[in-house]
């Protein structure tokens, strides 16, 4: 099992590691040929428009969107907005997920915040009972889902964080830059 993470921009190396930690092969991704022979690919937090832009200057729109048709893709934060079909704003998207997201919904790097998730997938998942502690830094909201795309997580006010269609997985947070790889094991599962 090879997993690859998108390297144009962000914090990849992080998602790396921590595949690693799990004994999981990975590689980064920043061409169409490096996608060959992967089970799944982890598209990474950072900034949205940058990783668009790149991805259509590396002409890797449609390999994306064909990979991401047989295969997992997970996308935290950036990663999240880059897959939903809709980011309520004019950038490059893949449009394989149906969600529509909120850039930046909790404010400004000031107002990144850490909390505790009930993911009740995830916990049967990994046989645990304790909380996912996510990390929010400049944060989309994952303003509704719809079509096949079903909540995976969400704040206690309602506001979503995590969703799920299928093989494909999208996380308001990021899981790379904590110590519980639970989510990661959750990802490789989809994609094995
Ligand atoms: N605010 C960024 C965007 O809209 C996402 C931030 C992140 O990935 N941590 O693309």
């Amino acid at each position: 099992m090879k997993i690859g993470v998108l390297a144009l921009q962000g914090d990849f190396s992080e998602h790396i590691s921590m595949l690693k930690r799990i004994g999981v092969e990975a590689i980064e991704v920043r061409l169409p040929k490096h996608l060959d022979g992967l089970s799944g690919l982890i598209i990474p937090g950072g900034e949205s428009t940058t990783i668009g832009k790149l991805a259509v200057a590396y002409d890797l729109m449609e390999p994306l969107r064909q990979f991401g048709k047989s295969h997992a893709i997970w996308g935290t934060c950036a990663g999240a907005i880059f897959l939903s079909k809709d980011a309520k704003a004019d950038q490059p998207l893949l449009g394989l997920m149906d969600i529509k997201v909120i850039r930046n919904a909790f404010g400004r790097q000031v107002d990144s915040f850490e909390t505790d998730l009930d993911i009740e997938g995830l916990k049967k998942a990994s046989g645990t009972d304790h909380p996912y502690h996510a990390v929010f830094i400049r944060a989309p909201i994952i303003e509704s889902v719809y079509g096949q795309a079903k909540v995976l997580s969400a704040l206690e006010d309602g506001r979503i964080v995590a969703a799920q269609e299928g093989r494909l997985l999208a996380t308001s947070f990021h899981p790379e830059l904590t110590d519980d790889t639970r989510f990661h094991q959750y990802f490789v599962s989809l994609a094995g």
